[in-house]
C-alpha cells in the first residue's frame, strides 16, 4: 500500500511522516529530504536540483519522477509518499506506475492555512546533523543553534526564509493544490485538519489509516 501524503510546505508532512512509519512500518520517502541528502553530497543530482531547491521553485518533472521510480521496491512494502507528487504530471505518472503494479494508494491532505504556514517556516530551524526539526515559537533547542539530540548545528533552511516561503506557496497554491479536486475525483482521498498539535494531528491520521486498512 501506499499513503501519500499532501499539504502545504510546513503543514507537518515530515514530522508525522516520522511517527506514522515508526507506528505502522511503512518506509518513508520524503523527495524533499532526498534531494537536501544529494546537494549536501554534491552529487549529479544534487548539483542539477540544487539552484531549483533553493530557489523555492519544483524541480523539472522528470528528475523526480525518474529518482522516485528508482526507490519504490514493490516487494510487499508499503510506503509513505512526503512531498511527491508535487503536481498533476507527477500524479498522473505515479498513478500509471501504481496501476502497473496493481498496488492500493490513499492521499490523505493536511490541511492548514497560509497564514500558518508562513508563521510556522519561517520560525522552523533544522538540525544540520540529524535532521530533528525545532521551532523558535514553540520549541527552540535548548541552547541556542545546538541540537538536543547530537549537538549538531541548528540552522534555518535556505528555502525557509520569508521571500522563499511565499514563493513556495505561490508553487502549492498553483501545482500542488490541483491535485486535491484530482484526488478527490479517485475516491481515495482523505483530509485531517494540521492546526492542531502534532499529537492531535497523528491520532487523526491513525484514525483514518486504521479504518482504511480495515477496509472501511
Ligand atoms: P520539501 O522538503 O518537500 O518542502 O521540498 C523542498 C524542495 O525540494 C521543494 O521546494 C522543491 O524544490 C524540491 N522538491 C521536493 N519534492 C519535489 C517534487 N515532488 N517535485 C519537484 N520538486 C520537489
Amino acid at each position: 500500500m501506499i499513503v501519500i501524503l499532501l499539504g502545504m510546505p510546513g503543514s507537518g508532512k515530515g514530522t508525522q511522516s516520522k511517527l506514522l512509519s515508526e507506528k505502522y512500518g511503512f518506509k518513508h520517502l520524503s523527495t524533499g529530504d532526498i534531494f537536501r541528502g544529494e546537494m549536501a553530497a554534491k552529487s549529479p543530482l544534487g548539483l542539477k536540483a540544487s539552484e531549483y531547491v533553493k530557489s523555492g521553485k519544483l524541480v523539472p518533472d522528470n528528475l523526480v519522477t525518474e529518482m522516485v521510480a528508482g526507490k519504490l521496491e514493490f516487494d510487499g512494502a508499503s510506503y509513505l509518499l512526503d512531498g511527491f507528487p508535487r503536481n498533476l504530471e507527477q500524479a498522473r505518472a505515479l498513478g500509471g506506475f501504481l496501476a502497473s503494479h496493481q498496488v492500493p494508494f490513499i492521499v490523505i491532505f493536511l490541511n492548514l492555512t497560509r497564514e500558518e504556514v508562513l508563521k510556522r517556516l519561517t520560525a522552523r530551524r533544522v538540525c544540520l546533523a540529524c535532521g530533528e526539526v525545532y521551532n523558535l515559537t514553540t520549541r527552540p533547542p535548548a541552547v541556542e543553534g545546538k541540537c538536543d539530540k547530537c549537538q549538531g548545528a541548528v540552522i534555518q533552511r535556505d528555502d525557509d526564509t520569508e521571500a522563499t516561503v511565499r514563493k513556495r506557496l505561490m508553487v502549492f497554491e498553483d501545482l500542488t493544490q490541483p491535485l486535491v479536486a484530482y484526488y478527490k475525483g479517485e475516491g481515495v482521498f482523505r483530509e485531517v485538519d494540521a492546526a492542531q498539535g502534532p499529537e492531535q494531528v497523528a491520532s487523526a491520521l491513525a484514525v483514518v489509516l486504521d479504518s482504511t486498512m480495515a477496509g472501511k
